[in-house]
C-alpha cells in the first residue's frame, strides 16, 4: 500500500492511500488546486482518486471537501455526525454515509473505522486494510488515546499517529488559556508524551512504518518529536522507518508491506470457489 501525507497540521490535512488499483483520500484540509499540486509532487494523479473520506468537520479537515468533490467526482464518506455538522451541501455532492465502529469498502480496500475522543460530533479514525491484509492505521485529533482507539490500531503494519505539541512548549507559549485548556483536555489534541506512550502500546510485531503527524507549528518541533521516536524505538529494540509529517508540503511516499505472515486465508486470483 501507498501513503502519502499531502499535508498534515491545523492549516490542513490530506493524505493519499493506495492500493490494488483503488486511490482515496483522508481528509480534505487543503483545496482541489492545492490537493492536485502535491499529489503530482508525489507522482500522483487526482484524477484517479475514488473517493474521499472525511473523519471530522473541523475546518483542517474538511474545508476543500465539496469543492474537491464537485470538482472531481468523488462521493464524499463521512459520519451522520460528521455530515450535519458540516455545511456539506448534499444535493450538489454524492455523499456516503458510514458508522464509526464498522467496516466499509472502497474498491479493494476495507476502510475501518473507530470512533475517537475529540471536541467534534462524531470523529474518526481508521485503519485502511488492502486484499493482501497490510494494515495502515491512521489517526490524528485525539484527546486522549483510548482503549478502544489503542486496540483499533494495534496490529498494524504502518502508524500515522499524531504527536501534536510538547507540553512544556504550550503551556509557557503565547495561546489563550482557553485554547491551552481546549488542546490539553480529553477532547483536544495528543501531546507529545501522550503519543509516545499509546504508540508504544499499539506497537506489534507487523509494525514497519511510524508517521508521526499533526504536528502544532508552535508548540512543537519535528526535532522534539524526532528524538522521542527515536528513543522510543531504542527501548523496545525495534528498527522502524520513521516518518514526521510536514504541514505545507508532501512528507513524502511510504510504501507499506505487509510483514507478518499471512493474517487470514486469501483466495488466490483466479481461483473459482466451488459452490454446493
Ligand atoms: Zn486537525
Ligand atoms: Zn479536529
Amino acid at each position: 500500500m501507498i501513503v502519502a501525507p499531502l499535508g498534515s497540521g491545523s492549516a490542513g490535512n490530506s493524505y493519499y492511500f493506495e492500493s490494488d488499483g483503488t486511490s482515496i483520500l483522508v481528509d480534505a484540509g487543503l483545496g482541489p488546486r492545492e490537493t492536485r499540486k502535491r499529489l503530482e509532487l508525489v507522482g500522483h494523479n487526482i484524477e484517479r482518486v475514488q473517493a474521499l473520506v472525511i473523519t471530522h468537520e473541523h475546518y483542517d479537515h474538511i474545508r476543500g471537501a465539496e469543492r474537491l468533490a464537485r470538482k472531481y467526482g468523488m462521493p464524499i464518506y463521512l459520519t451522520r455526525g460528521t455530515l450535519n455538522a458540516s455545511s456539506i451541501d448534499r444535493a450538489e455532492t454524492n455523499v456516503v454515509v458510514f458508522e464509526n465502529n464498522t467496516t466499509f469498502q472502497i474498491g479493494e480496500l476495507n476502510i475501518h473505522a473507530r470512533r475517537t475522543l475529540h471536541d467534534a460530533a462524531d470523529p474518526s479514525c481508521l485503519v485502511v486494510e488492502s486484499r493482501d491484509g497490510t494494515r495502515v492505521g491512521l489517526a490524528s485529533d485525539l484527546g486522549h488515546a483510548d482503549d478502544g482507539v489503542v486496540d483499533h490500531l494495534s496490529d498494524c503494519d504502518g502508524l500515522f499517529f499524531e504527536a501534536n505539541h510538547d507540553l512544556d512548549m504550550l503551556r509557557m507559549g503565547t495561546y489563550p488559556w482557553s485554547l491551552k485548556r481546549r488542546i490539553m483536555s480529553r477532547f483536544g489534541h495528543l501531546s507529545n508524551d501522550d503519543a509516545m506512550f499509546a504508540v508504544q502500546r499499539m506497537m506489534g510485531a507487523d509494525l514497519k512504518t511510524l508517521c508521526l503527524i499533526h504536528l502544532s507549528e508552535k508548540n512543537n518541533h519535528e526535532s522534539i518529536v524526532r528524538d522521542l521516536a527515536t528513543r522510543l524505538f531504542q527501548r523496545n529494540g525495534v528498527q522502524l522507518e520513521l516518518g514526521i509529517a510536514k504541514q505545507f508540503e508532501p512528507t513524502g511516499v511510504f510504501e507499506i508491506k505487509r510483514r507478518g505472515a499471512t493474517r487470514r486465508a486469501v483466495m488466490p486470483s483466479g481461483s473459482q470457489m466451488a459452490l454446493f
